[in-house]
């Protein structure tokens, strides 16, 4: 099915990076990390430069949904059992902080960015999901969420069988107000290039085909970290695969619900209708053909009368004990930075992300830094990690056998298609590729081959 908007895009257009240029930082990727960082470091009146592989937004962010919230549901189980209570507690609070940053921000954009104040509900919508809606009560509770339990479950569109309320969260339109912040900090001097893939890094120095950056400081927010191949850094992230389906004629709802289960649906209204998420598991992975089937059996379920408009698939990257990886890539060298592993839940972790590294880089103290990491230690690091490098290396030594299946231009390995997307997709690191082999999702930099033969085979 084709791919249709639920929200205006707005038509701005920037020029690719020509020739040989200077700036304090330079920013690789225009996402809502890229983005929002530019916008924040610009305000400080630094010299910076974005450089952008396609369009704004044209990542993780245009599958983005646009709830703002800090209801991150299993995402704080996993904070709390790989670094512990105050880890978990401080994550929560900069998450409500970050809605407010959001909010602010979308408020001074300039144009309309779809922002409203709404509520989040986590919702049991089958009987065997309730003991999981009173488990993320209490757990939230204890990391000092302001959850309560919903009497009425609210105006959700679907039966709902228990349901824990978080107010004062918030929805907007993701590319409208990731655009303008983009015009914004262009107006503030940042300098922002488009279809200009970067193909090397080297120190200080970002390269694309027809143009090159010299910056002291370099930051890497490409979802998956561009080029990336050490083992350590790729085992504390997962690629994810989500479906989206616009639906036309659901009964009227306000606010957002979340199913409680993992990999389960979400939804937020639109004029006419809804808009449905589901997690359909890791990238490339053989369950996904099967995942994308059962949401469609699910939504026609909820929504017997309701027509699908448009629907297609994107992918967030994920860090496998539930915080973002924030900070220098090495442990004694400032100039290389990134900004990744949202878990799907990229407003808030952008925002956070951004005044992380705003600090870093003005040099300002921030004890909190270290639990966002990129190479952070923590007791359970290993017990945390073990599950998800097997399954790496088992998905390496898997994809080693099927040599007829096209090969990924990052580390080799081989691919598998997702008819649903069109796409191959790689089960190891997440990278994406079109039917003729052009790069749709990083860590990949450069096309694959698919020889006419792997296009029949499909
Ligand atoms: C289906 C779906 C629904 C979501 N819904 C929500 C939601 O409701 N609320 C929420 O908070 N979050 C949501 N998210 C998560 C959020 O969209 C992501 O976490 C966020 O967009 C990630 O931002 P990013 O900047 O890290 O990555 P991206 O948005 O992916 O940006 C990375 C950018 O880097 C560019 N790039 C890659 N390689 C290169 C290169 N070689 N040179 C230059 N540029 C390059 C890409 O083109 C891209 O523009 C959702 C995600 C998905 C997939």
């Amino acid at each position: 099915m084709e791919e249709k908007h639920w929200q205006e895009i707005p038509d701005t257009s920037y020029p690719a990076l020509r020739g040989q240029r200077k700036c304090d930082v330079a920013i690789v990727g225009g996402g809502l990390a890229g983005v929002t960082l530019a916008w924040m470091l610009t305000r400080q009146g630094m010299d910076v430069a974005l450089v952008e592989a396609k369009t704004l937004g044209c990542g993780a962010a245009s599958g983005c949904t646009g709830k703002v919230t800090a209801q991150l549901e299993e995402i704080y189980t996993r904070v709390l059992h790989a670094q512990g209570h105050e880890a978990a507690q401080l994550f929560s609070e900069m998450q409500r902080d970050a809605i407010k940053g959001v909010v602010a921000l979308a408020k001074g954009a300039g144009i309309p960015t779809g922002l409203s104040v709404q509520t989040v509900r986590v919702s049991a919508l089958a009987p065997d999901q309730v003991p999981g809606v009173e488990d993320l009560m209490q757990l939230e509770q204890r990391i000092g969420l302001p959850v309560a339990w919903e009497t009425d479950h609210g105006d959700c569109p679907v039966p709902s069988y228990a349901a824990i309320r978080l107010e004062r969260q918030a929805l907007l339109e993701p590319l409208a107000y990731l655009h303008a912040l983009a015009a914004q900090a262009a107006e503030g001097g940042c300098a922002i290039f488009t279809d200009s893939p970067v193909t090397e890094l080297q120190p200080q120095q970002v390269i694309t085909r027809s143009g090159s950056l010299r910056a002291q400081l370099i930051v890497v927010c490409t979802g998956m970290p561009l080029h990336l191949r050490r083992i350590s850094l790729l085992s504390m992230l997962e690629q994810r695969t989500a479906m989206l389906a616009i639906l036309e004629g659901t009964p009227t709802f306000t606010g957002s619900y979340l199913e409680c289960r993992t990999q389960g649906v979400t939804m937020r209204p639109i004029p006419g209708g809804a808009l449905l998420v589901k997690d359909l598991g890791i990238t490339g992975s053989k369950c996904l053909r099967a995942q994308a089937d059962t949401f469609t059996r699910e939504w026609r379920h909820f929504f017997p009368d309701a027509r699908l408009t448009g629907s297609w698939v994107r992918q967030d990257v994920y860090s496998r004990d539930g915080m973002p990886l924030v900070g220098p890539l090495e442990k004694r060298d400032n100039h290389l930075l990134i900004a990744t592993g949202f878990s799907g839940w990229g407003l808030t972790g952008s925002y956070l992300a951004a005044r992380l590294l705003c600090r870093n880089i003005l040099g300002r103290s921030q004890p909190e830094g270290r639990f966002f990491l990129p190479h952070r230690h923590y007791a359970r690091k290993f017990a945390v990690l073990l599950p998800g490098a097997l399954r790496e290396a088992g998905a390496m030594a898997a994809m080693a056998l099927h040599r007829d299946m096209p090969q990924c231009t990052h580390m080799g390995c081989r691919m598998r298609y997702l008819p649903q997307a069109q796409r191959w997709e790689c089960p190891c690191h997440g990278s994406a590729f079109s039917i003729l082999g052009e790069v749709r999702a990083s860590p990949a930099g450069k096309p694959a081959r698919i020889s006419p033969r792997q296009r029949r085979m499909r």
